[in-house]
């Protein structure tokens, strides 16, 4: 882990490139370049200036190539196939990359893996420090309660989310599938209604509410009988998964070239139970 890692912020006129600035700033790191489309009008900007955090003295550029050679890590929430260029620039300069991108094809997921063979890459499709340490109890609830107790999964997000349940959620049925020995491809039960039968003891129930601006809010209850455990993680803004980033950059500039993960960037392969 570097002390003072100098990050680069790919995407960083986009909802997540904005917020990844200011995380960069309040964790006392340094911002070293801010990267946008050849095209955006952001270009030329100072990066301080489009978050409203006054001048860092950074101006926003066109091209990773500029700049790449200022920086220990860059941290990229783009789009797929700029995601893929900018793991070639970083491979060919020997740069680390914190990718949150999403959405990635298999190629895209192959190609990664294989730079990863180059040059250090973190990957997650949660960032968030919170969710991650849920998972973790999670995956500790399952082992000790065994099968014991019924297991609910019930998650909450704004109105205009279309996808249900949450990608969130599901990481969390898979890593409680995992822990059960269970295949939650066979165990997952999304809704009820009408004569369902009793329950089965193996099934994981999804629950999903969709409503106004809830930000993202996960529940998982354990129910045995006479009492019931609840694990809920409730985030309020994205700032959890930006700073959730730049802790993994800090954490992998001088790391060996390899795919790491959040469990890694936390620990969490240290800690046993
Ligand atoms: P967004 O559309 O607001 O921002 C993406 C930005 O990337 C845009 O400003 C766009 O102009 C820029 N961009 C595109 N191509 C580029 C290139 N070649 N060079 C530089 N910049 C380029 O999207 P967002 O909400 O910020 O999300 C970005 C990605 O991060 C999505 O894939 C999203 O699903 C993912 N995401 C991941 C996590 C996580 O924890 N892993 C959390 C939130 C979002």
């Amino acid at each position: 882990m570097s002390a003072n890692p100098r990050i680069g912020v790919l995407g960083a006129g986009g909802r997540m490139g904005r917020i990844l600035i200011q995380a960069v700033q309040q964790a006392g790191y340094q911002l070293a370049a801010a990267v946008e489309r050849p095209e955006s009008s952001l270009v030329g900007a100072d990066a301080g200036e489009i978050v409203g955090i006054g001048a860092v003295g950074v101006k926003v550029v066109g091209n990773l190539e500029e700049v790449l050679k200022d920086c220990d890590v860059v941290i990229d929430f783009t789009a797929p196939v700029a995601t893929a260029h900018h793991l070639e620039l970083c491979r060919k300069a020997g740069v680390a990359i914190v990718i949150g991108t999403t959405g990635m094809n298999d190629e895209q997921k192959a190609h990664l893996d294989e730079t990863a063979q180059h040059t250090p890459v973190v990957y997650a499709a949660n960032y968030s420090v919170g969710v991650n340490v849920s998972i973790k109890l999670l995956e500790l609830a399952s082992k000790v309660f065994g099968d014991t107790v019924d297991i609910e999964v019930i998650e909450a997000h704004h109105r205009h989310k279309v996808d249900a349940p949450s990608g969130t959620a599901l990481m969390m049925g898979e890593a409680i599938a995992d822990a059960l020995g269970r295949d939650l491809k066979q165990d997952a039960v999304y809704c009820r209604e009408g004569h369902t039968g009793p329950r089965e003891r193996q099934s994981i129930g999804f629950q999903t509410i969709r409503g106004g601006d809830i930000v993202g809010e996960h529940t998982v209850m354990f129910i045995g009988e006479g009492e019931r455990v609840e694990i809920t993680h409730k985030a309020t803004n994205r700032m959890n998964f930006a700073s959730g980033a730049v802790r993994a950059a800090a954490w992998v500039v001088g790391r060996d070239a390899r795919k790491y993960d959040m469990k890694d960037v936390l620990g969490f392969n240290d800690i046993q139970f």
